[in-house]
C-alpha cells in the first residue's frame, strides 16, 4: 500500500490531479509550459527598471513548472547575478540542504524571487522596482499554479501578502495565509539562518508543513 501511495504522490507531483482507475485515465495539471518559456524570454530582455543597468544576468527562476511548491526569495545576490540562477550562493546551498533533509531534490520545486535583477551591493529592492517587476512573478504563479508558496524572509512575505512595511517575520512565520487558490506560508530567509542558527528548527518545521500540503512527503 505504501508503494501505491508513493506512486500516487509521485504522479501528483508530476502534475496529475485526477486518477480514474477504470480505464486508468489520468488528467494532467494544466500548466502552460510554453507560456512560461515565453515569459522567460521576455524577462531576460527586460529593462523596465534601473536594476537592468547594473545586473550581469536576469534571474528568472528555475525548477519544476508542474510542482505544487514554490519558493519566493527577495532578490538575486552576487552569485545569482553572476550565474543567472536563483539561490546558488551560501543561502541557496543551505536551502538545498534543508530540502535534501526531506529527501527532496531542489529540481522538484520551483524557486524564484520578488525582483529578478540584483540590486547594487544587495541593497533592498525599492518600491518602484518591486512594482515594475511584480507582474512577472504574478504570471509565474498563474502559470505554475502551486498549492503552497513559501515566502523566504520578511521582504518576500510582506510583498506577496501586502502587509505593512515593518511587519516582523517572527510575528507571521509559520502561519498559513489563503490567497486565491494557494496557501502562502512566510518563513525565515536562509541568509538569516546563516547568522541565527536558532531559527533552523522553525524553518524546518515551516518547510515540513509546506511539503506536506504540497503532497511531497
Ligand atoms: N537571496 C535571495 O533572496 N534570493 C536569491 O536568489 C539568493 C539569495
Ligand atoms: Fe525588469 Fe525586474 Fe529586472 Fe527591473 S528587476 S529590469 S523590472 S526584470
Amino acid at each position: 500500500m505504501d508503494k501505491v501511495q508513493q506512486f500516487i504522490k509521485f504522479l501528483n507531483e508530476m502534475g496529475y490531479e485526477e486518477i480514474k482507475i477504470e480505464g486508468a485515465f489520468m488528467k494532467e495539471k494544466e500548466n502552460d509550459i510554453s507560456a512560461l518559456e515565453k515569459l522567460k524570454e521576455e524577462v531576460l530582455k527586460c529593462k523596465k527598471c534601473r536594476l537592468a543597468e547594473t545586473r550581469h544576468n536576469v534571474v528568472f527562476g528555475e525548477g519544476n513548472p508542474k510542482t505544487n511548491l514554490m519558493f519566493i526569495g527577495e532578490a538575486p545576490g552576487e552569485q545569482e547575478d553572476l550565474q543567472g540562477r536563483p539561490f546558488v550562493g551560501r543561502a541557496g546551498q543551505l536551502l538545498t540542504r534543508f530540502l535534501n533533509l526531506f529527501g527532496i531534490e531542489r529540481e522538484r520545486v520551483y524557486i524564484t524571487n520578488i525582483v529578478k535583477c540584483r540590486p547594487p551591493k544587495n541593497r533592498n529592492p525599492k518600491p518602484d522596482e518591486i512594482k515594475t517587476c511584480y507582474p512577472y512573478l504574478n504570471k509565474q504563479i498563474e502559470i505554475i499554479k502551486p498549492k503552497v508558496i513559501l515566502c523566504l524572509g520578511a521582504f518576500a512575505a510582506r510583498t506577496v501578502l501586502n502587509l505593512p512595511e515593518k511587519t516582523p517575520i517572527s510575528k507571521i512565520r509559520g502561519q498559513e495565509f489563503k490567497v486565491k487558490d494557494y496557501i502562502v506560508i512566510p518563513t525565515f530567509h536562509p541568509a538569516y539562518l546563516l547568522r541565527n542558527r536558532r531559527g533552523e528548527t522553525d524553518f524546518q518545521r515551516d518547510l515540513e508543513v509546506a511539503l506536506r500540503i504540497a503532497g511531497m512527503i
